[in-house]
């Protein structure tokens, strides 16, 4: 599981960097964009603005208005303004009335005194360059415009006019034409004061209309030129905005193509990568438990088949070959750690007669009995209680003296004839055992086989000696030697 959470996190960083590749090369892409548009636009105003200049300064000299009317049109204006289709230029005096302009017209009865522009240069002298708001064309049939303007002074630097070039808002809504956006982008110009020149798609409130209080203006305008994300609160829509004042003038142009058509290809490339990364993934653990879990059932299986092959049957304690193998075990344990070993051989008496008497089968829940009695008898984890065979048992006690032997031994003596399971063809009426007890600190050279045969020697002392008792043997040492 670590290894596949490891594989799927690598995997989602590998995804999140690649989105993250996405978005700055839509960056990139936007900040080309918004430097090819904005130079454009910076080329524009400065040819525009030294129209303006040249005619600021011929409308200003007298003789220039003592000229042909065709003459003053050529000297004011210059041809290179471009197409009158959608540029425009006028000389308009300082009652706002047109006194000349770029087309010959002079449209007698029109006043340019409302505008914007011509309120700002009025009444600052030092006004320079200034653009305007868009305005519906009085002589364009209400078409929307820019101007550019400049102001006209008196030879005594009084007010007397202003030199403007009105651009239509078609060149700058062009310019956004031109340009590959994604199905939900958007590309606007503003001015400065929030007021929106040109926007594409068409937007909702128009051109003109202030965005000021917006907060995407505000990132706007805080920064020269940089990049951001916005929700989306005017239309729902995410977008990846970048941006740049246009050096010079008060022209900001901002590119925004949607996140979700800058993530689309992202998204269609990576969704197998990570839908992959998933579905595998998922896999492998589910392999891997399944695995787990089929090691465990078989891990399971065996330790029972181990157990099984380790237990008699009928009475549930060790048999004789765990028996043999637990004694080898802790013979050599004993050895090494110079530790009395014990052994208790226990026999059920005139078991035979039993038999006899009350049937095998009430004989073999006599032995389960007697083997529960041993095991009840023997408290210590160590200590192992085995079937040695028939009806006699076998109890290894390590680590324990012979004195601790013998009171193992009658203690489980005891506990059998307490038991008080009728067996009438006896002295005592009830069935007994005998037990020989052994032990040992096994000496070199020694083996578990004659301890064993010291403690069934002692087992037959005890049926010699009347049944029902515990006969140990003394000198053990060097009977197992
Ligand atoms: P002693 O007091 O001298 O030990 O007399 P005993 O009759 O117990 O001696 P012996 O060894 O001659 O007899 C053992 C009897 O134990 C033989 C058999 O009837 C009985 N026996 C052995 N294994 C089983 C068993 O698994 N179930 C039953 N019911 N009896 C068994
Ligand atoms: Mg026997
Ligand atoms: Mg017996």
């Amino acid at each position: 599981m670590v290894a596949a959470t490891v594989m799927a996190a690598l995997t989602f960083v590998a995804l999140y960097n690649s989105r993250q590749d996405e978005f700055n090369h839509a960056m990139e892409n936007s900040r080309n964009l918004v430097a090819i548009i904005s130079s454009d636009l910076a080329r524009s105003v400065t040819l525009y603005d030294l129209s303006l200049r040249s005619a600021v300064t011929d409308a200003e000299r007298p003789e220039t208005w003592t000229l042909s009317p065709y003459l003053r049109q050529r000297v004011l204006f210059d041809r290179g303004l471009g197409s009158p289709i959608s540029v425009d230029a006028y000389i308009v005096d300082a009652q706002g009335h047109v006194k000349a302009s770029l087309s010959g017209n002079t449209y007698p009865g029109l006043s340019f005194a409302h505008r914007d522009y011509f309120t700002v240069q009025q009444n600052n002298p030092s006004a320079g360059l200034y653009i305007s708001n868009p305005y519906q064309s009085q002589v364009r049939n209400g078409a929307l415009a820019v101007a550019l303007t400049r102001r006209i002074n008196t030879p005594d630097g009084a007010f007397d006019g202003v030199a403007l070039v009105s651009i239509r808002i078609e060149y700058f809504v062009h310019l956004l034409d031109n340009i590959e956006l994604g199905t939900h982008g958007a590309g606007v110009i503003v001015l400065d004061n929030g007021t929106l020149i040109a926007s594409r798609p068409a937007a909702h409130r128009g051109i003109g209309s202030n965005y000021a209080n917006t907060s995407n203006f505000a990132s706007i305008a805080s920064h020269q030129s940089g990049s951001f994300v916005s929700d989306g609160s005017l239309d729902g829509v995410s977008r990846l905005y970048t941006y740049a004042h246009v050096p010079g003038t008060p022209l900001i142009v901002a590119i925004a193509p949607a996140v979700e058509d800058v993530l689309a290809d992202w998204r269609k490339r990576n969704m197998l990568a990570g839908a992959m990364t998933v579905l595998f993934g998922g896999a492998y653990v589910v392999v891997a438990w399944l695995f787990a879990f089929a090691l465990r059932d078989k891990a399971r299986a065996e330790s029972e088949l181990q157990r099984i092959a380790a237990t008699d049957a009928l009475t549930g304690l060790s048999n004789r070959r765990a028996f043999d193998r637990r004694l080898a075990q802790e013979w050599r344990r004993a050895q090494r750690e110079q530790t009395p070993l014990s052994l208790l051989f226990i026999d059920i008496d005139h078991f035979k007669r039993f038999n006899d008497t009350y049937g095998h089968a009430t004989g073999d829940e006599v032995l389960t009995v007697v083997a529960e009695r041993i095991t009840s008898g023997t408290r210590r984890a160590v200590d192992l209680a085995a079937r040695y065979g028939g009806e006699e048992f076998a109890v290894v006690l390590p680590n324990t003296s012979l004195e601790g032997a013998i009171k193992v031994a009658e203690k489980i003596r005891k506990r059998v004839e307490s038991a008080g399971l009728e067996h009438k063809d006896t002295q005592s009426g009830h069935v007994t055992i005998s037990v020989g007890c052994a032990s040992c600190k096994p000496p070199e050279g020694g083996s578990a086989a004659a301890l064993l045969a010291a403690a069934d020697a002692q087992l037959y002392v005890a049926k010699a000696g009347g049944r029902n008792r515990v006969a140990w043997q003394t000198g053990a040492v060097q009977a197992v030697a």
